[in-house]
């Protein structure tokens, strides 16, 4: 494992905190949201869709008024821009949501396929919106963003038990999850997901993650 890493949860492991880490994109942050209104003053929108529309449509690779490839290389510029990094706006209700979850189970970080090149940025843009100020675990530069996801879910794995569990918005996380995690993930914006043996709490909304949140701790008998 990354020394980086492995610091962070030594450092926990000495300090005796168990926690939380978070995802960013769509997350905590509406990426596709800030990235279709850029990609439609770049490129039109000949449609007259809403960006929320542009979003379900680029979600669902449904986009044929833009060029894959134009969109694809403009993307990989975007993902490592510090400028665009710092401009994207919050996922509704997470600021608040994420303030009161830390004070039932800490926020202890971090953990996004973002590259590790974005992790300044990506520092500004939570202090910006009062999120709280915890090591940001990002993609090492030299790792390909293909091969993020089984690196997440590796790095998820390995800081268990002192990193508890994530939220998460994203279900390719389970295909690289081994079947003994013991972690719980926070499954945020997502009612159905696949059938599995990690423990998994899907939750629609922010206010609901708090929900699941307070629930877990009871039943845990915290
Ligand atoms: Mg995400």
């Amino acid at each position: 494992m990354n020394a980086d890493i492995a610091a962070f949860k030594k450092q926990l492991k000495d300090k005796g905190t168990k926690g939380l880490v978070i995802d960013l994109d769509e997350t905590l942050s509406w990426t596709v949201y800030y990235m279709a209104g850029e990609l439609a003053k770049l490129y039109g929108n000949p449609q007259n869709l809403s960006v929320e529309e542009l979003c379900e449509r680029m979600n669902a690779r449904d986009i044929p008024f833009w060029n894959v490839e134009e969109v694809r290389k403009w993307g990989i510029q975007a993902l490592e821009s510090e400028e665009m990094t710092e401009e994207y706006p919050i996922m509704e209700g997470s600021d608040k949501a994420v303030e009161k979850i830390n004070h039932v189970i800490p926020v202890v970080g971090y953990l996004t396929l973002r590259q590790t090149s974005v992790r300044d940025a990506t520092k500004r843009w939570l202090a910006k919106h009062g999120f709280p100020d915890e090591p940001v675990i990002t993609r090492p530069n030299n790792l390909k963003l293909e091969d993020g996801m089984k690196w997440k879910a590796d790095t998820l794995a390995y800081l268990y038990p002192q990193v508890i569990g994530s939220i998460d918005d994203t279900l390719d996380i389970f295909n690289y999850l081994p079947s003994s995690y013991k972690g719980t993930i926070f499954l945020y914006g997502q009612t159905d997901y696949p059938k599995s043996d990690l423990n998994i709490i899907p939750c629609k909304t922010w206010d609901d993650v708090y929900k699941k949140v307070i629930e877990h701790q009871l039943a845990r008998g915290a």
